[in-house]
């Protein structure tokens, strides 16, 4: 599974691709603008972004960067993971125009939604596949060690705890309900007391060394459930 954000102001085509690679199994945001692009990659920390480069203007009519603008102030926001173009030009200046901005890869239009799926998975690939390190301050996740690095000591994590801690780190910023938690991280359907998580929550916050008062990774929202508040640096 990867995080893939797609940038692409035809309606249709967006819900197309999103539809497609969820199914795949993928995490998946779209966005029309340039501006929501930029703060779903801020916010989600997309394992690959795939750009439109012709983009109409936004809404406000204001918003008109197009993909290779949008590549380039990734680019200057730190994002380093993998690029791909989709584009309705073919001439070999507007493919030069797009690698020297960062782009890993070009597709045109029209495509096939399996060709850019093969194309996906091998940026993934060449990538080192979706992330699996997060860097907080002096605090590092490995998802992949299942382990919480700090610079004295490494925690280890259980199965449930990486899965729970890649679930929060796939949905930062969103309040996660401990129903929610249930359903996607234990597979639970229903009607299980609902301590399970709390429990969970309180180990990985321990080993995070968070503090449930003053919350720097994981908020408790009272009668809601929880927030992955953490800021990457
Ligand atoms: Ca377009």
């Amino acid at each position: 599974m990867a995080r893939i954000l797609f940038v692409e102001d035809e309606q249709a085509v967006l819900d197309t691709l999103i539809k497609f690679f969820t199914k795949e199994g993928h995490e998946v945001w779209g966005a029309r603008t340039g501006t929501d692009a930029l703060e779903l990659a801020d916010r989600y920390k997309p394992d690959i972004a795939i750009l439109d480069v012709m983009l109409q203007e936004g809404p406000a009519g204001v918003d008109a960067m197009d993909g290779y603008e949008i590549c380039k102030a990734l680019r200057e926001t730190g994002f380093d993971r993998p690029v791909i173009f989709l584009t309705a030009r073919t001439t070999e200046q507007d493919k030069l125009v797009g690698f020297e901005l960062g782009a890993d890869d070009y597709m045109t239009k029209p495509f096939s939604l399996l060709e850019l799926k093969a194309r996906v998975e091998a940026r993934l690939r060449r990538a080192g596949g979706a992330r699996s390190i997060f860097r907080f301050g002096t605090t590092t996740v490995d998802l992949d060690q299942y382990a919480v690095v700090h610079p004295d000591k490494t925690e280890k994590l259980s199965n449930r705890e990486r899965d729970l801690l890649h679930f929060f780190l796939s949905n930062r910023g969103r309040i996660l309900s401990r129903e929610e938690l249930l359903k996607k991280v234990w597979g639970y359907k229903s009607g299980i007391a609902t301590r399970t998580v709390d429990t969970h929550v309180l180990t990985v916050r321990k080993k995070l060394r968070d503090n449930a008062q003053t919350p720097i990774f994981i908020e408790t929202l009272h009668g809601v459930g929880y927030q992955f508040i953490g800021k990457e640096s």
